[in-house]
């Protein structure tokens, strides 16, 4: 039963304002997009917060019932509406489930950047938002933030801190230490090299996005998409001038830092290819930051000089799925798979005949799109198979090795990426890496949603036990997403609710199947 106030909405104009027109009330809350819904309720079932509250403000349609009042001048930015506006994750559940196309990502964006301006937040919330502003998206920063996480771990006492109540009086501070994976050693970060070169004949030249929380806490992920590309047949670039894609200050509502991020990545591989050639993708192994690069171009519509900028540097962006999962990579990548277990039994010789045997001799777009056609409707046909699979009992399943797959909401309604990072995983199951299994409710949010874990954590806590009872209900001893946020989320699950689950990246696996 929630608590929460009544929210007040004018059925007329307020005194004060003169009409109803949303552009004088603010720039950010865009009417005619919001005027898109038809209120049919269609997005309702696959909102998280919805399906967690029952309540109508908690749900897509409720909250752009409560921009609009905002835009029409209709609605004062109190608590409580703020607090429905606040609970959103930014999931993006309800676009994809939207048959009138609203642009609901694009919608809330706006929202918080109005809040940003418009609205004082309690102090604690402030400090809040403002240290997850001035840390997350420097990495050198980040580090210095966790240095007394990384001492009093080295030491070993965060066990009998916890024990006795210790962690419990640094209230928010002890829940933040519990949230965190273990972290990788600072110097893997600072050592990551700018290029890697191809294994094997090159098939294609691309960049690669660092991000910034994958490069503090998960840099063996970086190592793993680096190695992964080199294995496909691919020179990696990371130059060290890329920073943040933007995509935290965007989500509160700083829109201003979020586009002064967005220049420096770009300028970054503009200076990059003018110096080394020209990439054929620009990768990145995030889910969250990827939506965010993608989306550069509607960051800077109508801006003379960043535009068309924006535009080129946006279409060469690619998931780490997305671009492994073109069959030229693919088939590279499926006969290491397929050579290492001759290699098994019949040695090292094998392992290069089989690569050589499937990949392309020759590189080059026609090359490419030769072998990229012959292999698309096996492609198809396995997905097209895997999307209409019935989940086995745990008793009709083979003892081996069992791994199921989150879907990360950035990627999924973010960016469409379902089928790609499924399809990778199902190569290696036919190859009898191990079985895959489908996951109920999985392209329903863990709870990370960005920094939403630290200014949401009941929600997020809420969100999470659900998604372990679903991925308990699969029997996995694996659980494979594309973003650093869903996997720590989800570590922190298997330590708080069980089961005991491993939490990969798509690329760790193919890392480790290609060994
Ligand atoms: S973005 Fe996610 S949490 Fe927010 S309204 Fe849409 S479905 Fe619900
Ligand atoms: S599905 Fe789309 S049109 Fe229907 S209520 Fe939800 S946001 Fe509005």
């Amino acid at each position: 039963m929630s608590t929460q106030q009544p929210i007040t909405l004018h059925t007329s104009t307020p005194a004060g304002l003169k009409d109803q027109t949303p552009k004088k009330v603010s720039v950010h809350l865009d009417h005619d997009r919001l005027m898109d819904c038809i209120h049919c309720g269609l997005c309702l079932p696959t909102c998280p917060t919805y399906a967690e509250t029952g309540l109508e403000a908690d749900s897509p349609r409720g909250r752009i019932y409560l921009m609009r009042a905002l835009a029409e001048g209709r609605a004062e930015t109190t608590p409580t509406l703020v607090g429905h506006l606040d609970k959103c994750l930014g999931c993006r559940a309800c676009e994809t489930a939207c048959p009138s196309g609203v642009q609901y990502g694009h919608l809330i964006e706006g929202a918080r950047a109005h809040l940003h301006e418009h609205y004082e937040r309690p102090v604690d919330q402030r400090l809040k938002n403002k240290a997850v502003e001035l840390s997350f998206p420097y990495p050198n920063r980040m580090e210095l933030a966790l240095l007394p996480v990384r001492i009093l771990r080295r030491v070993g006492i965060i066990p009998l801190l916890h024990k006795i109540g210790f962690m419990k009086l640094l209230g928010n501070l002890g829940d933040m230490e519990s949230l965190l994976p273990p972290l990788p050693p600072i110097s893997k970060r600072l050592k990551f090299p700018v290029e890697w070169k191809a294994q094997g004949e090159k098939q294609a030249s691309v960049g690669m996005m660092t991000g910034c929380v994958m490069q503090v806490m998960q840099s063996h992920v970086n190592e793993a998409t680096a190695r992964v590309l080199c294995k496909s047949g691919c020179d990696v670039a990371a130059p060290k001038t890329q920073n943040c894609c933007g995509a935290l200050h965007a989500h509160i509502g700083d829109i201003e830092q979020a586009k002064e991020f967005a220049r420096r990545n770009i300028v970054a591989f503009e200076d990059w290819q003018k110096d080394h050639g020209p990439l054929d993708a620009i990768v990145i192994n995030a889910a969250g930051c990827g939506a965010a690069l993608k989306e550069y171009p509607g960051w800077f519509k109508g801006d003379t000089e960043w535009e068309e900028r924006s535009k080129t540097f946006a279409e060469s962006v690619k998931d780490v799925s997305e671009f492994l999962d073109q069959p030229a990579f693919k088939s590279r990548l499926e006969a290491l798979t397929k050579g290492r277990k001759q290699e098994t039994g019949n040695g090292k010789q094998q392992t290069e005949l089989a690569a050589r045997d499937v990949v392309p001799h020759t590189t080059g777009a026609s090359t490419l799109e030769a072998v990229n056609d012959a292999v698309e409707s096996d492609a198809k046909n396995k997905i097209a198979a895997l999307n209409t699979q019935t989940p086995k009992t745990k008793d009709q399943r083979p003892k081996t090795k069992v791994v199921t797959y989150h879907d990360a909401c950035h990627l999924a309604h973010g960016q469409g990426i379902r089928a790609e990072p499924r399809d990778l995983l199902q190569m290696l199951s036919d190859n009898g890496e191990f079985e895959f299994i489908a996951l109920t409710e999985a392209e329903m949010c863990c709870g990370s949603a960005g920094s939403y874990n630290i200014t949401q954590p009941e929600m997020a806590m809420q969100l999470l036990e659900r998604k372990m009872k679903h991925i308990a209900n699969t029997g996995a001893q694996v659980v494979v997403t594309g973003n650093p946020g869903c996997a720590m989320q989800i570590m922190l699950g298997a330590k708080k609710f069980g089961p005991k689950v491993e939490v990969l990246h798509p690329v760790q696996v193919l890392d480790r199947a290609t060994e």
